[in-house]
């Protein structure tokens, strides 16, 4: 089995003591400044870094050379955010400062008069005068950020699912009288939620009022929380007739059908529609990291999206005739939680419109969906333990 380096917030505790070689922290300090930040990191040898930020929400990312982050003193940084440090691969050590907000890098380099230091300065969003460094605003392969590392789940402990209401606040998403796939999409994730909680599940929502959420964020506050599996909940409306029922998506590189392009040409302002383009060139790391966890994650997403098909199936729920898709969906592309995109219908089918609308019918099919879920965590906690072993 793949062994992710993905390891951030975990070197707090120690676990990489001293191994040799490594430079090691000999000073740090953060300050917040009129129109900015500055951050200071002095090391025991000047090493190899880059430094970067990301959005949503921002933060400070400074790879370097292997580092040993023990002696890193949280509190030094604390005027600006709060650390968390990791290694990212072999040989390659990772920095993330949360941000107040909006920045980036303005100017950074490493000083070597008195001892090794790099020193970032960062710029306010707001106080920002022209063009800034492209790559530091650009979100360079988000889901190449490092989480807390969190064995998978073997039915030992309650399951984290991250349910995700598509749309939300400028972007309604589908309309048909008045209604909109949006708000559609809240309310069946709640009344989800409250089924699973029920079963002693813990549920977290990507959106929990009428707000625009990003899609990269949707899958960032699915990774923060730890979750063992996401569900993106919508029900697009497609031009021409015949769409109809649930369909299931998974990411998929392979040329999408007509459907699964029309769905995902929808969301195309909201940047859904992604190819493998998105990642930085050059951005080695990233690649090879978001490779290694797809190859893990990507299985149990497609045994995720069957076991879907087939509880929704047997419980009597209107499905496609085509019900089994793959999309390139940013939404699908934590490339560490198995993640699926479910269909619950098209708004534009006069039937299924009804159904969304119809509280007897929504309450069936999240019956459906948790019974599927508890199917797919029981063979998927069989399969995680037989890798144990
Ligand atoms: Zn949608």
């Amino acid at each position: 089995m793949i062994r992710l380096a993905l390891l951030l917030g975990f070197l707090a505790t120690g676990a990489w003591a001293q191994a040799d070689g490594r430079a090691t922290v000999t000073a740090s300090d953060a300050h917040d400044r009129w129109g900015g930040a500055q951050v200071t990191l002095g090391l025991s040898r000047a090493v190899p870094w880059r430094v970067f930020v990301l959005a949503d929400p921002w933060r400070l990312v400074l790879d370097t050379a292997e580092v040993d982050w023990t002696s890193l003193d949280p509190a030094t940084l604390a005027e600006v955010g709060t650390p968390a440090t990791g290694r990212i691969r072999a040989g390659w050590s990772r920095l993330v400062l949360t941000l107040p907000g909006p920045m980036a890098v303005g100017r950074a380099w490493m000083e070597t008069d008195a001892g090794p230091a790099i020193r970032v300065e960062l710029t306010d969003g707001a106080g920002r005068q022209g063009p800034l460094n492209p790559r530091s605003w650009d979100a360079i392969a988000p889901d190449a950020v490092p989480t807390v590392e969190r064995p998978r789940q073997t039915g030992d402990r309650p399951l984290v699912i991250a349910l995700d209401p598509g749309h939300g606040g400028v972007d309604p998403g589908a309309e048909r009288g008045g209604t909109t796939e949006a708000s559609l999409m809240l309310r069946f994730a709640r009344e989800l939620a409250e089924v699973l909680r029920r079963e002693g599940h813990e549920v977290v929502l990507t959106r929990d009022a009428d707000e625009f959420v990003g899609l990269r964020g949707r899958s960032t506050i699915a990774r923060a929380a730890g979750a063992d599996l996401m569900i993106s909940l919508h029900a697009d409306a497609v031009r021409g007739g015949g769409a109809e029922g649930a369909t299931v998506y998974t990411l998929s590189d392979e040329e999408p059908g007509a459907l699964a392009a029309e769905i995902a040409q929808r969301h195309g302002r909201d940047d859904l529609l992604l190819g493998a383009g998105q990642i930085e060139q050059g951005d080695e790391i990233a690649r090879v990291l978001i490779e290694m966890a797809r190859a893990e994650t990507a299985p149990r997403g497609e045994r995720l999206a069957d076991a879907l098909i087939t509880g929704l199936s047997g419980a009597g729920v209107r499905m496609h005739k085509r019900p089994r898709l793959g999309g390139r969906f940013t939404v699908l592309k934590a490339p560490d939680i198995p993640s699926v995109l479910l269909e619950l219908g098209f708004m534009s089918d006069e039937g299924d419109l009804r159904n969304l609308m119809s509280a007897e019918w929504r309450a069936r099919m999240a019956a459906a969906v948790a019974r599927s879920i508890d199917a797919w965590a029981d063979s998927d906690a069989e399969e995680a333990r037989r890798l144990r072993q």
